[in-house]
């Protein structure tokens, strides 16, 4: 059975004690059985709660260098010196900003399987991407690095987040059939390039507005594993509905 996962993307958002309100609220709950809970808080945070018990913690990057003369970045080693267990890598909005490619962000996921920690590998269409019908082409070639360059045994460590960029932030969520459609064709590209046992316990998230009038019918996709929610990860009973959508 693969794993189930409901990620909250904090960003750049939540002072400290904001910060501490949301993540002591949310570790006084109980989740369904079965269900991992993450929260990728900014970088500066993640030290304060490397002991948290049962929400796992992610960050929302990492470097693609191992150390160095690198100022302002953090490296996998130090994100495993903390116990992490996840690193978000390749999400839009650092595809968009910091004009990430598709090799850098492979080199981060390469470092982040190196030191133990899994990462949350993001892929997912701009609108005009879609408008155009070459949405599947687009996440294809987003894939193309970890699909053809890892070895099984690492690939199998990966998660994947299909967020379509027009999706999120904005209040539009993918239709559940179109979304579902995308996240059969990631694990048909994950079965041909590592066979079906891998790609069957390959968890695929949806990102992208997610929120707790959605995110029932979003789960209840045969190959919609989670989610990946930003926004909606910031309001405590909106994470905690999602989180129980399952
Ligand atoms: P959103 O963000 O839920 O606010 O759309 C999702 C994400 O960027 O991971």
């Amino acid at each position: 059975m693969r794993k189930k996962i409901v990620a909250g993307n904090w960003k750049m958002n939540l002072n400290k004690s904001e910060a501490d309100n949301l993540y002591n609220n949310l570790e006084s709950k109980s989740f369904p059985e079965g269900v991992e809970v993450v929260i990728a808080p900014a970088s500066i945070y993640l030290d304060s709660f490397s002991i948290a018990s049962k929400v796992s913690i992610s960050s929302q990057d990492v470097s693609a260098n191992d150390n160095g003369a690198f100022t302002g970045e953090f490296s996998a080693e130090m994100l495993s010196s903390l116990n992490l267990r996840f690193a978000i890598v390749g999400h839009s909005e650092r595809r968009t900003f910091h004009k990430e490619t598709d090799l850098l962000i492979f080199q981060k996921v390469e470092m982040l399987l190196k030191h133990g920690i899994t990462p949350i590998f993001c892929c997912g269409e701009s609108l005009s991407d879609r408008e155009s019908k070459n949405h599947y082409n687009v996440v294809k070639s987003q894939l193309s690095q970890i699909l053809s360059n890892l070895f099984p045994e690492d690939f199998s460590k990966i998660v994947i987040a299909y967020e379509p960029v027009w999706a999120i932030g904005t209040g539009l969520t993918a239709d559940p059939q179109d979304a579902q459609d995308m996240h059969s064709f990631i694990r048909g590209l994950v079965s041909e390039a590592f066979g079906s046992s891998i790609s069957s316990l390959t968890s695929i998230l949806y990102g992208g507005s997610c929120k707790p009038s959605n995110a029932k019918e979003l789960f209840s996709m045969k190959d919609i594993d989670g989610g990946l929610i930003g926004g909606a990860s910031l309001e405590p009973e909106s994470f905690e509905a999602i989180i129980n959508s399952f």
